[in-house]
């Protein structure tokens, strides 16, 4: 049975916002379990982006219990939490947020490299990823010299370097074409498939969202509806889930990514 990686209980969160206080999220109850993808729909303003963070560890909930791998993060300290943020988890947002003087390669070693880990470590480990997800050829651009799709691919290769076991995504296609998002989504699906990593995606994209094996709708703060439609992702074939995203995208549009060897 796969272990409990989110845990989410009566989670709440309000701010300050001109002297009053706004609630955003109103106690969500979620369970996201390892080897889980997960999209979130909902309208914006929903929370969807402030339940990301409080999973990501990067805002903390005012009430209730949020576990992350085993760790309450309402009762880490700062240094806790950026441990458990290094270690387990990787971000992917609507900008990719790449360094433009750093070529892919680079960046995509960088969060390796901030840790301490040697150059020659990173290197090899960034130049797989870029190749996995179709960038063996664009290891020395840089950012300004790659597209949009390319550049989300960089972000996403960086996401992964340091193997995390949940990646969060907020919006990950926002700014892209609709082929370039269905080729980006169909790395989402791949990654979980290869890896096991656990992926928890916001997105606009409904036929996308509904091709996840697993998707919730956020009304007001709130978890509005919970649907399942199968455990994990590695439990569809290969030919099903190309059939999920040919019906998410017209098939006509969506290239190929190209073949690459296994993460
Ligand atoms: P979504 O991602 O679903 O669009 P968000 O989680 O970004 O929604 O935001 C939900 C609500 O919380 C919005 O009304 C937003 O304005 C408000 N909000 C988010 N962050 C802050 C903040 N730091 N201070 C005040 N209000 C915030
Ligand atoms: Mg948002």
């Amino acid at each position: 049975m796969s272990e409990e990686l989110v845990v989410a209980r009566g989670v709440k969160k309000s701010f300050e916002h001109q002297g009053r206080t706004l609630e955003v999220l109103r106690g969500i109850d979620l369970t996201i379990l390892e080897g889980e993808m997960v999209g979130i729909v909902g309208e914006s303003g929903a929370g969807k982006s402030t339940m990301l963070h409080c999973m990501g560890t990067l805002d903390i909930p005012t009430a209730g219990s949020l576990k992350v791998a085993g760790e309450e993060l309402t009762r880490l300290s700062s240094d806790r939490l950026a441990t458990l943020r290094n270690r387990s988890i990787g971000f992917v947002f609507q900008f990719h947020h790449l360094l433009p003087d750093f070529s892919a390669l680079e960046n995509v070693m960088m969060p390796g490299l901030i840790q301490g880990r040697s150059r020659k470590d990173m290197q090899g480990a960034a130049r797989a990823l870029l190749t996995d997800v179709g960038l063996g050829h664009r290891v020395e651009h840089r950012p300004g010299e790659l597209s949009g799709g390319e550049q989300q691919r960089v972000a996403l290769a960086r996401a992964l370097v340091l193997e995390p076991k949940l990646l969060l995504a907020d919006e990950p296609t926002g700014n892209l074409d609709s082929k370039t998002s269905a080729q980006i989504h169909e790395l989402f699906f791949k990654i979980n498939r290869e890896r096991g990593t656990t992926l928890v995606i916001v997105t606009h994209n409904m036929a996308l969202a509904e091709s996840m094996p697993r998707m919730v709708t956020m009304k007001d703060g709130s978890v509005d509806r919970d649907e399942q439609r199968v455990s994990s992702y590695r439990e569809i074939s290969a030919a099903a889930a190309a059939a999920r995203l040919a019906e998410a995208a017209p098939a006509a549009e969506v290239e190929a990514v190209p073949a690459a060897p296994s993460v």
